[in-house]
């Protein structure tokens, strides 16, 4: 096992009736921003729940961060956290709200650069203090809610890259499970798979005797594989939605990846396509995942081994059935679930492959994976092999 540091900061108040905490954990004279995103919240009562647990406080709200958010709508809000003097954001909403939010908290006091767009570019490197935030989570996916990554969008240059500073994890993250239930079934089974994914990224590597890392992968995994498929046919299932929840929370607070090595490929593959296309999120990596899979099946061949017998109990056959069945169960999965896992499926005949190879070499994805050897030009193949 590999030397780690591992922090999560954030406090988690989990289960249903939680929200009506949340004004504990902010202080008693913090001038408060909502912040959230289309308005899913006004219509499932989640907003009203969280001015209830505010009544009396100083509080403002900005809506409209779009899903993958954008640089250009999170610069308004940081305007605005400058003119009122907001010290503490309240995301309310899915992983972009909270992924814009922590933008928001880290451009309203970034000195390094007057372009915070620089934020991106260097990953954060320069980030060094943030707005307070919290996080009212209504959709169980990336895991935003309790790390200090961020995703960011820009619609002008067609960028989409990510962030990281120790000053943004949010202090709080209210996990109630009934805000679920109007999820529509596109975002369950979106979540589902993101979870999913995080889980193997850190999981389906090479083996690195992070046997208590492995058990807690595979406990998230099977989790999802039970429970995923049960929140689109039971959506008020609430001991469901919960065992979702904390499985999402769980696959990227950094306890999983502690010790182990990572891999990321998908991500950073996907994070084009979305940019390039609009795919959803979740989309992208269920297209991704298989095709690398598949691409590095010696490389990783015996964590696919441990994952075909552990997580989709594989164990007759040669080992190349196993391997082979292993990835054939997980593109089966995603579809169960309704993700489709072919470029073509969303229209996409893969001409547009060759310009996002150019933006992913801009990105500076030229050497991606747990081994780094994931080349410009093996990218290439994996996302041809996705058509
Ligand atoms: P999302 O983009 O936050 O939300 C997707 C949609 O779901 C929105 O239209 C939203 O509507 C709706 N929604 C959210 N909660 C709802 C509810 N309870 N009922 C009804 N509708 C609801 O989706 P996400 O998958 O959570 O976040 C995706 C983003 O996170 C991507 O940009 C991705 O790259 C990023 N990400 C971040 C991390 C990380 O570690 N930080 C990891 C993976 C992915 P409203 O806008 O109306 O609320
Ligand atoms: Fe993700």
């Amino acid at each position: 096992m590999n030397n780690f540091i591992l922090n999560t900061p954030t406090k988690i108040l989990f289960g249903q009736g939680q929200i009506a905490q949340l004004g504990q954990e902010i202080p008693a004279d913090a001038r408060i921003l909502i912040t959230y995103g289309g308005g899913s919240i006004k219509k499932n009562g989640v907003l009203d729940q969280v001015h209830a647990a505010l009544a009396g406080r100083t509080v403002l709200e900005f809506a409209g961060i779009e899903p993958n958010p954008t640089f250009e709508t999170l610069m308004k809000a940081v305007e605005v956290v400058k003119a009122e003097r907001i010290d503490f954001l309240l995301a309310v909403g899915g992983g972009s709200v909270a992924d814009g939010t922590k933008f928001i908290a880290a451009a309203a006091r970034y000195q390094a650069s007057p372009d915070a767009w620089e934020i991106l570019l260097t990953r954060g490197a320069k980030v060094a203090d943030a707005v307070k935030m919290g996080v009212v989570l209504t959709l169980p996916a990336t895991g935003s809610e309790s790390n200090n990554g961020a995703v960011i969008s820009r619609r002008e240059t067609g960028d989409k890259l990510p962030f990281f500073s120790p000053f943004t994890y949010p202090v709080f993250a209210v996990l109630d499970p009934a805000t679920t239930y109007s999820l529509p079934a596109r975002q369950v089974a979106n979540g589902v798979v993101d979870a999913f994914v995080h889980t193997v990224e850190q999981y389906l590597t090479y083996p690195a005797e992070g046997r208590i890392q492995d058990r807690f992968a595979e406990g998230i995994l099977q989790t999802l594989i039970e429970e995923g498929p049960r929140a689109l046919a039971e959506p008020e299932n609430y001991d469901v939605r919960a065992n979702v929840m904390w499985s999402a929370t769980q696959a990227l607070n950094g306890l999983i990846g502690a010790g182990v090595p990572q891999d990321w490929a998908t991500h950073m593959i996907g994070h084009e396509l979305t940019a390039m296309h609009g795919l959803d999120h979740a989309q992208t990596l269920a297209i991704v995942l298989p095709s690398v899979l598949a691409y590095k099946k010696e490389q990783k061949r015996a964590k696919l081994l441990q994952y075909a017998d552990r997580v989709w109990g594989l164990r007759e056959g040669t080992e190349a059935e196993r391997i082979d069945g292993a990835i054939a169960a997980t593109r089966g999965f995603f579809e169960q679930l309704g993700v489709k896992t072919r470029l073509s499926a969303y229209g996409l005949d893969g001409s547009t492959i060759p310009a996002m190879i150019a933006k992913l070499r801009e990105h500076g994805g030229t050497a991606l994976g747990e081994h780094q050897d994931i080349r410009l030009e093996d990218s290439q193949r994996i996302l041809e092999a996705a058509r």
